[in-house]
């Protein structure tokens, strides 16, 4: 008998996402092969969302992202509206045999305190686990929720009862690109939300000493453009201005955006970000952070563009020194593998990604929700 699964992608993007969007990619990657291979996938997710399901619930009329870093008491309705519309679309569809998970907290949580009046659930975790220590190191899904990590390095971080209810690591897996003609250029570019923790500011110091052109591209706290930043800012809204992201921008990285060597292009979506990608030549990814999944990292080696980036997080296991691209310990050592980057050849970065395909994360996962069916039997 087919399997009827609820995918819970959350109320921030749009399912495929029109740019940025990490979880929302990976989502978009899962549903169609595991469509293939039989299961039938109800998706909850917001309006604008195109991605072919079995069925869907949408719970909010367009993706609520630009308010995801708000104050809790401004965007806590947000997650708890779309897991009220989850919840209710649970019990008024008893096909539904289980769920897999990707809303931060609020889907364990709602879903773990349904006890058996939910289908058991499995989620994927994508953040860094040691924010939330006060949910994760108490929550006990009794069997009913299970865990699944991104990398081996995110779970290492885990509080210790995450770990114990944590089933399985399934790397990240990404869409296939779709080919598009593209002249190799010479610039790297830096494909990312702007934030501290992903360094758009180391990228700009070390591409400037290296003397490569930098492409920054991705939203500044849900902020699509650097015209809409500046409109914004003039029309007093204060709000934005403090926001810890738009003034790292400002303060950190803005002042090394000369629009030449240094650009700051907005979030980039389809056919701009493919070319953009493709003609890169690498991806940088400067991390102050132990990044769980890095699906940036992913969608470049698969596109054979090298990666320059920190031995954080998942780096290191993305990313093999010498042959898909760099890992630099400091400054000095990011400026010198810039220098070295005709070393390293394209189709070595695309067989890297050759056990991360999409096919695989699929059936991976849906070992896992078997797996979490019959204990939770
Ligand atoms: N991205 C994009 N356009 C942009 C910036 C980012 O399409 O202008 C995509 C990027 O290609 C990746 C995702 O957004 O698929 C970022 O996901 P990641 O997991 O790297 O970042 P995080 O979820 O930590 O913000």
């Amino acid at each position: 008998m087919s399997l009827t699964v609820l995918v819970n992608a959350g109320p921030w993007l749009p399912v495929p996402p029109r740019g940025y969007g990490g979880i929302e990619t990976v989502v978009a990657t899962l549903v169609p092969e595991l469509r293939r291979l039989g299961v039938r996938v109800v998706l909850a997710t917001v309006g604008g969302s195109e991605l072919e399901a079995d069925g869907y619930v949408r719970t909010m009329a367009t993706g609520r992202f630009p308010a995801v870093t708000a104050p809790y008491n401004q965007s806590s309705g947000i997650v708890h509206a779309h897991m009220h519309a989850v919840v209710t679309a649970i019990r008024d569809d008893p096909s539904i045999d289980l769920v897999h998970d990707h809303l931060e907290v609020v889907g364990p949580a709602v879903l773990g305190a349904m006890g058996a009046a939910a289908p058991p659930s499995l989620q994927t975790l994508h953040w860094d686990l040691r924010k939330h220590a006060d949910f994760y190191s108490t929550f006990d899904g009794r069997g009913r929720v299970a865990f699944a990590a991104v990398s081996e390095s995110q779970l290492e971080l885990a509080p210790e009862r995450l770990r114990a209810q944590t089933i399985g690591v399934v790397p990240l897996a990404v869409p296939r690109p779709p080919s598009v003609e593209v002249e190799m250029g010479d610039h790297a570019v830096l494909l990312a939300r702007i934030t501290a923790v992903k360094g758009q500011d180391i990228a700009a110091r070390v591409c400037r000493r290296a003397g490569v052109p930098l492409v920054l591209a991705g939203p500044v706290a849900g902020v699509q453009c650097p015209e809409e930043l500046e409109r914004r800012l003039a029309d007093g809204d204060d709000e934005l201005a403090r926001h810890p992201d738009v003034r790292f921008y400002l303060d950190q990285v803005a002042p090394l955006v000369d629009g030449v060597g240094v650009r700051w292009v907005g979030e980039v979506a389809g056919e701009a970000k493919e070319r953009l990608l493709q003609s890169a030549r690498a991806l940088l990814a400067p991390l102050r952070w132990p990044e769980p999944g890095a699906t940036g990292v992913v969608e470049a080696l698969t596109r054979g563009v090298p990666v320059v980036g920190t031995p954080m997080g998942a780096l290191p296991s993305l990313v093999r020194p010498g042959s898909t691209g760099y890992l630099a310990e400091d400054e000095d050592d990011f400026v010198a593998c810039l220098h070295r980057l005709d070393q390293i050849d394209p189709d070595s970065c695309r067989a890297a990604v050759g056990s991360w395909t999409p096919e695989a994360m699929a059936e991976r996962y849906l070992g896992l929700y078997r797996r979490q069916l019959e204990a939770a039997a």
